[in-house]
């Protein structure tokens, strides 16, 4: 690569998380290309500053106000500005000095940093998918209205538009989303109801952050992922179908008018689908394990189990409903997983939990930005008197 080419300027919200930490592996790995302008961190200071004094970026964000000081002091010796603060993260996301956020907090916290990018006609890797699910009439609006192109990290997400390359002109028929089927992969309630938070945070395929990987293990996670698709792709329901793949080496699939299926596959590793929202559209070489299908003599394919994985059919039902009903599942199950990851309530009460919070909170067709978040807080109310927190 000749040094003449610019380098991406890349604002990483969310960057001491799971996605966060493997995207400054991809930016160290590819430094020729990238370099790192933003970071931000909710509660861990200490590995914000190491970040920091390594990567050398203009602004860093520490969400907890405690810690400010701290992070002030560790970098005061270098050119580096520091916020905290309720606005802190819209602040910086309105900067012009970076060229693409990459959305990496962790839930409905992200919705307004990342709309404040939308809003600047930035270039967003999109990893923080309950962004879609509160709000996507309005992320999705915005975008189109500031040219903003929403790349996305969504492994499965990744894939289906990896799939759609080259095919503008042509409908998409129906695309299939395939899911590990988490730790608990054909459980019965009666098993469930005793699962505690360590044996629910180990995927068999995947290391992620606690919120994600709850959501895996109640399917939770590919609901709002059919959701966050409708919008990425412009699709209705119907078109979404969920397959369960245990071994992980299908991202996910489009169904064309002819009948004709592309897939787009490889070993599970977020940083494939991170370093290519990054480069994009440009596929950037690397030394990423490659996949070998000798290892994976087979792949198979099952029908998700929906009575038992109730949050997956509580997830379509809010995506049929549409309005503010995403949003609620949405607030609801946070909240649930939060409790639940405080052994605070057991793990087939998240979905009882969701559930009821989604009969509870009053119907919105068409919210605005304002009834979204309000929606949100009645939900986290409501979810939160119920599990007596
Ligand atoms: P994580 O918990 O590991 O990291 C979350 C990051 O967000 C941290 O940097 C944390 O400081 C920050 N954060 C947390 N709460 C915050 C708040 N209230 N305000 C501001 N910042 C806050 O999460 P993760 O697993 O990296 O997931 C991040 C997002 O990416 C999620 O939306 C998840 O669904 C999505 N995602 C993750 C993976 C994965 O493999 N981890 C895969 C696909 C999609
Ligand atoms: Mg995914």
């Amino acid at each position: 690569m000749s040094a003449s080419v610019q380098k991406k300027r890349i604002a990483i919200f969310g960057s001491t998380g799971s996605i966060g930490t493997q995207a400054l592996d991809v930016v160290r790995a590819q430094s020729d290309l990238f370099e790192v302008e933003i970071l931000t961190a909710q509660t861990n200071d200490e590995l914000l500053i190491k970040q920091a004094l390594e990567f050398l970026p203009n602004a860093v964000v520490i969400g907890d106000e405690a810690k400010y000081t701290k992070v002030k002091e560790a970098l005061a010796s270098h050119d580096i500005k520091v916020f905290t603060g309720v606005s802190a993260l819209e602040e910086v996301a309105d900067f012009d000095t970076y060229d693409i956020m990459l959305a990496a907090i962790v839930g409905f916290a992200g919705l307004k940093p990342t709309l404040k990018a939308v809003s600047k006609g930035k270039l967003i890797a999109l990893a923080n998918k309950e962004t879609l699910v509160v709000a996507g009439d309005i992320v999705m609006q915005t975008a189109l209205e500031n040219k903003s192109p929403i790349i996305p990290v969504d492994s499965e997400h990744s894939a289906i538009f990896q799939c759609l390359v080259g095919e503008a002109r042509n409908p998409i028929e129906k695309i299939i989303l395939t899911a590990s089927g988490g730790p608990f992969l054909g459980k019965k309630p009666n098993f469930l109801v005793n699962v505690k938070r360590d044996h629910a945070l180990q995927h068999p395929n995947w290391s992620m952050g606690a919120k994600i990987s709850i959501d895996s293990a109640t399917l939770m996670n590919k609901g709002l992922e059919v959701i966050e698709a409708k919008w990425l792709f412009n699709l209705r329901p119907d078109q979404i179908e969920v397959v369960i793949h245990p071994q992980s080496i299908i991202h996910s699939m489009v169904q064309f008018q002819d009948g004709s299926m592309k897939a787009q596959m490889g070993l599970p590793d977020m940083k494939l689908p991170i370093q290519y929202a990054l480069g994009f559209p440009n596929r950037i070489a690397n030394d990423f394990p490659r996949l070998q299908f000798k290892k994976y003599p087979s792949l198979s394919f099952e029908e998700p189990d929906y009575k038992t994985f109730r949050n997956l059919g509580l997830a379509l039902e809010a995506l049929k409903t549409g309005g503010n009903m995403p949003c609620v599942l949405n607030a609801a199950n946070e909240i649930a997983v939060w409790a639940f990851l405080k052994n605070r309530i057991g793990f087939l009460d998240i979905t009882a939990v969701v559930e009821k919070t989604m009969e509870k909170i009053d119907f919105i067709k068409k919210p605005t930005l304002e009834e979204y978040f309000e929606s949100d807080g009645e939900a986290r109310n409501f979810a939160a008197s119920i599990m007596k927190l």
